[in-house]
């Protein structure tokens, strides 16, 4: 599908996922309030600066798209055809990235959790959710 896209579109759709807030992002931010749970957004108390931190509890939540972040085994996660070795890098650095931020938290005793945009629509999201937060409105 992404392959077809013209570079214009492309462009256009690169910003605005590079913008903050992404719609996946909205629609998980939207499932926790829903859960009762308090958080803070684009956290920047600790290095990484999640999308989505529980600072008390020291976690925090990524929202990944699958495009961007190459989710392998996705059906969005896929090399476009064209200029393969140019998405390639990018898709390299970008999960570089995540795994570095990762990495940071965990050095700050911080556990993150990754949401890919796939998984947004999924009933299992919540049960994820609560899996690694607890329950809502325990510790905030
Ligand atoms: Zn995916």
């Amino acid at each position: 599908m992404v392959d077809k896209l013209s570079k214009e579109k492309r462009s256009l759709l690169m910003g605005r996922i590079r913008r903050a807030d992404t719609t996946p992002e909205l629609a998980v931010r939207r499932l926790l309030t829903l859960l009762g749970y308090r958080y803070r957004i684009h956290f920047e108390g600790v290095s990484g600066r999640p999308d989505i931190a529980f600072p008390r509890k020291r976690k925090a939540i990524f929202v990944h798209g699958c495009f961007w972040h190459y989710h392998q085994g996705c059906p969005s996660g896929r090399i476009p055809k064209s200029r393969t070795k140019f998405w390639l890098t990018k898709f390299e650095k970008n999960r570089a990235r995540d795994r570095r931020q990762i990495r940071e938290l965990r050095q700050h005793s911080w556990s993150s959790l990754v949401v890919w945009e796939c998984e947004v629509d999924k009933e299992d999201l919540s049960k994820k959710l609560i899996r690694f937060l607890g329950l809502p409105r325990s510790t905030g």
